[in-house]
């Protein structure tokens, strides 16, 4: 049998993992590895598995939908529970929201989002405005257009030669600033970094603005200054260009709101979901859109250009449903806000700053940099810190979603947790804990490595 551990990607099933072992079960919060080693996961499923493994009344839905109907072709019918499901979605979406659509991954969302944008121009007879604008550091998945709208250079740069030409105004990550402000000086230049690169691509050829409103995987958790998100909202509005709130990583409650641009107010006019949507259980993810795009000339050509196999999936839908069922009386959320707040609080209070610092994050997605004094100037670029600090947190049996930044290292080191959403106190202080002691083991391997 072919030895496919050569696959350079770190995702390959069958890649050694850091340590070695494979894992072999969940036990809610945890992971139980092959050696029997018991790791806390805040890294949760990439931010999926809020409620944890083994949850119970999310497998007995998808079991019993299963047992029902898993499939159905969506062009010939609708079903019943893909409807209550997709009425449910918009109840909980942001206000404004008359359309959901479900897919399977938050990439194929992402792309779905790109395209819906752009069909919605073109029905309208506006053909040449097909240009998406994204931003510095962003992670919108692994397509080609959603690579092509992100601007995460190491994930992008095997594939530049066939990414679509994608304009990019800055981030909006505050930690990293990149116009150099401080938070007295600030005056939401990367807001005005959006209306600049709008200009200099000509209002009349651009479709849609997307964006992260924290940004994940690139940085980790930096949430943007309060008046950020409705400014590029006004902007947005100004030009008739479509605003795409990418919150894969961000909805279901992971900041402390169902999604986060709830914080500040904004309607987007499509958002994209993914990742909690179904806690882990299903593949699953959606898009919710708002009278704008699919009123008007795109009811006109009737249909959204893009069938998929497993979109509009009643299984995902009884997943999807379970979900939004335990989170409807808003005690997760509370949780989230709570166990947020103290984690954030413990990690500034426990871990060494020499090592760790910029500790930020709203809810449950929580960011902080690595080893920025050691390096001989604050620039971002990485030194290898991060991918050596997931490793020691390994050790001590955390899981955490720590970063490099890839072979180009052009994005710092820094780390996320993404704790489950039903984490307890105890947890909180176990993960602290963890933190804190590969904290205090790197820091010895790094004195024998710079005496
Ligand atoms: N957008 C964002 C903001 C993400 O964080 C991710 C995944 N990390 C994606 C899109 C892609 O989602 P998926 O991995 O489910 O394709």
């Amino acid at each position: 049998m072919a030895d496919i551990r050569v696959l350079p990607s770190r995702t390959a099933y069958s890649m050694p993992g850091e340590l070695g072992a494979r894992i072999v079960g969940g036990d809610g919060h945890y992971l139980l590895d092959s050696d029997g080693t018991r790791y806390l996961d805040a890294s949760c499923g990439s931010g999926s598995l809020i409620f944890g493994h083994g949850d119970k009344e999310i497998i007995d839905a998808l079991y019993a939908q299963s047992r029902k109907l898993t499939l159905f072709p969506s062009r010939h019918f609708s079903s019943e529970i893909v409807e209550r499901y997709a009425g449910r979605l918009l109840d909980f979406g942001p206000p404004g929201m008359s359309r959901a659509i479900t897919f399977s991954s938050g990439s194929d969302a992402v792309e779905a989002s790109l395209k819906l944008a752009i069909q919605h121009h073109f029905a309208a007879e506006r053909p040449q405005r097909r240009k998406i604008l994204g931003r510095n550091a962003s992670y919108h998945g692994n397509t080609i257009a959603g690579l092509s709208a992100g601007g995460f250079v190491a994930r992008r740069k095997p594939y530049e030669s066939v990414l679509a030409p994608c304009a990019k105004a800055s981030h909006a990550h505050c930690v990293a600033c990149e116009f150099g402000v401080q938070a007295e000086t600030c005056g939401v230049q990367c807001a005005q970094s959006i209306e600049d690169a709008i200009l200099e691509e000509g209002p009349e050829n651009v479709a849609a603005v997307i964006v992260e409103p924290i940004v994940g995987a690139a940085l980790s958790a930096g949430p943007p200054d309060p008046r950020y998100l409705p400014r590029i909202s006004e902007i947005c509005r100004q030009y008739d260009i479509l605003l795409i709130l990418d919150e894969v990583m961000t909805c279901f409650a992971r900041t402390g709101t169902p999604f986060a641009c709830m914080h500040w107010n904004v309607e987007p006019d499509i958002v994209v979901c993914g990742k909690a949507i179904s806690a882990g259980y299903y593949p699953l993810s959606a898009i919710l859109v708002n009278d704008r795009v699919v009123r008007g000339p795109l009811a006109r050509d009737k249909y959204f250009q893009n069938g998929q196999t497993f979109a509009c999936s009643p299984a995902g839908a009884a997943v999807g449903l379970a979900v939004l069922d335990r989170l409807a009386d808003g005690s997760v959320a509370a949780n989230v806000a709570r166990m947020g707040e103290l984690l954030r609080a413990s990690l500034r209070k426990e871990l060494p700053s020499v090592l760790v610092d910029r500790v930020r994050g709203m809810g449950l997605m929580v960011g902080f940099d690595i080893g920025n004094r050691f390096k001989s100037s604050r620039t971002p670029s990485s030194d290898g810190f991060g991918d050596r600090f997931q490793r020691a947190a390994l050790k001590r049996g955390l899981v955490i979603y720590a970063s490099s930044g890839g072979a180009e290292r052009e994005t710092g080191d820094h780390a996320m947790l993404l704790l489950p959403l039903t984490i307890s106190e105890r947890e909180v202080q176990e993960a602290t804990a963890c933190l804190v002691a590969a904290a205090n083991d790197l820091l010895e391997t790094e004195s024998k490595a710079r005496p």
